[in-house]
């Protein structure tokens, strides 16, 4: 394929790829948003295997195979519970392809013939490159585990690790001032002591994030992945890697931004782990009341009762796969004429999204699905607010209790409603590890069991 149908190519493929993003900013267009992706890819992966400058066309088929086939069993088997953490394994891997770019292009010969500012620019891409890349290996494969329950996910904080940060970023800044004067490929070493440089910052940064700022974590990995990916496009002189990897890096910034707002937090004191906050933060005040159970029978009542119920779903909707039947409840409580409405938390379950995929899978319309936003103005109008797996995100203490540690967060205020029933198998916590006041307010009653066995036993009661 000749340059100038590759460019062609590439330009083509990079509008898919903006129309994809566009598209996947709502619930209706985003199968529209994939498959521009989708086609946008594969026209991205054929113009540059087709290039002049690349030979070995049949290991490449045999890796794009392999690869394929793996992909294909991975996205086939993974629960939609554990996406959070294929995303930052996957991430972890353009990590590290930047890294290994990196040390392809110093290594490579081709390097050797730049002169002047052209290859210290050179050097500076490679050097930025394999910094940003393996920061975001290490940092991704952190968040892997903690998502996964492999490290705990407690932020990992200790006196003068903002000291140690900055320590660290001044020693990388020196040894690439050692790296760009140094001949030939004599700079090898100061550019594998600043890979593990990185490699460790990648470590630190994310284990001292975690609980509810986990979310914001992986956004923010994703945006370190697209750096990492435009660094590669410029070692590489690929326009189209350096154009993919701003969309994503800017996106991915932007949802971490919208996502720090959504939970009250600062931007700045998420990524650099909690930077300018106390140390102690588990001050939580005493609940008082008493936690009061019901039984289906009595749920069954109460919904034939209620002209307007609000359904907010949350992490344990997803774990017992429960999205169906609920389904079923909501069609079978409209056809009796009442009002029924689904309320999302932005940060409901665990990926941004979670809980709208889990209802477009099961078919429920777009137009009774609610933001937060648009729900909390009138919900002290609501009969019945049914609370399905979730827990964190309709915790009072975080508008009311300054000693814990989701204060500030904005979170569905069921408690307002007429009644409240939440549907959990315990008293067990959430994902913040914290207790519930909700759970021992007045008005609210606990249905404990599986989710999906509690609303098909409702729906029998209907
Ligand atoms: P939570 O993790 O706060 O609570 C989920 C609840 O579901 C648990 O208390 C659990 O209680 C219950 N549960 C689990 N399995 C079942 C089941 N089979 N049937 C019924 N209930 C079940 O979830 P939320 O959605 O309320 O909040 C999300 C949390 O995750 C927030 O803290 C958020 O910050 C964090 N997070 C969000 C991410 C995102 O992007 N959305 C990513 C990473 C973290 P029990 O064991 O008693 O059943």
């Amino acid at each position: 394929m000749n340059a100038g149908i590759q460019t062609v190519a590439y330009l083509f493929a990079s509008v898919l790829f903006i129309l994809s993003l566009g598209g996947l900013a709502s619930q209706e267009s985003a199968k529209r948003g994939n498959f521009f992706g989708m086609i946008g890819m594969a026209i991205a992966i054929i113009a540059t295997v087709l290039g002049t400058s690349v030979a070995g066309h049949g290991f490449i088929a045999l890796a794009i195979g392999i690869a394929a086939l793996i992909g294909v069993a991975v996205a086939i088997k993974v629960e939609m519970t554990a996406m959070p953490q294929l995303v930052a394994m996957l991430h972890s891997f353009v990590g590290l392809a930047a890294v290994l770019v990196g040390f392809g292009s110093y290594l490579d010969p081709h390097t050797a013939t730049l002169t002047g500012a052209a290859h210290s620019i050179h050097l500076i891409e490679i050097f930025i490159g394999i910094f940003i890349g393996a920061i975001t290996l290490t940092g991704s494969i952190v968040a892997w585990g903690k998502l996964q329950g492999k490290i705990m996910s407690k932020p990992l904080r200790y006196f003068g690790r903002h000291t140690i940060n900055i320590a660290l970023l001044i020693g990388s800044i020196y040894l690439c001032v050692r790296f760009l004067n140094a001949q030939g490929t004599t700079g090898l070493p100061e550019l594998l002591i600043m890979t593990g440089i990185a490699c460790f910052i990648g470590i630190i940064l994310v284990m001292a994030i975690g609980g509810a700022d986990m979310p914001v974590v992986v956004s923010m990995l994703n945006s370190y992945s697209g750096w990492a990916a435009a660094a590669a496009g410029f070692m590489l002189s690929n326009d189209l890697l350096i154009v993919v990897g701003a969309l994503v890096g800017s996106s991915g910034a932007i949802l971490s931004y919208i996502m720090c707002k959504a939970m009250n937090r600062s931007f700045i004191s998420v990524i650099l782990g909690g930077f300018g906050e106390s140390v102690s933060s588990s001050s939580a005040k005493e609940i008082e009341g008493e936690v009061l159970s019901i039984n289906h029978n009595e749920v069954a009542n109460l919904l034939e009762e209620a002209n307007s119920v609000m359904i907010v779903p949350g992490y344990g909707m997803a774990v017992a796969k429960a999205q169906y039947p609920v389904y079923e409840m909501v069609k079978t409580l409209r056809e009796k004429g009442k009002n029924v409405r689904f309320a999302i938390h932005p940060v409901a379950g665990r990926l941004p999204g979670h809980m709208n995929v889990l209802l477009a899978e099961a078919n429920v319309p777009y137009d009774i699905v609610f933001e937060m936003d648009e729900v909390n103005g009138d919900i002290e109008s609501v009969d019945l607010v049914l609370i399905i797996g979730a827990n964190d995100i309709v915790n009072p203490a975080a508008l009311d209790d300054e000693g814990s540690p989701i204060y500030g967060m904005p979170v569905i205020e069921a408690w307002r409603a007429k009644k409240v029933v939440v549907m959990k198998r315990s008293m067990a916590a959430g994902y913040a590890g914290i207790e519930n006041p909700l759970f021992y307010k007045e008005n609210t009653r606990m249905l404990y069991g599986d989710a999906k066995m509690s609303v098909d036993s409702l729906n029998v009661e209907l």
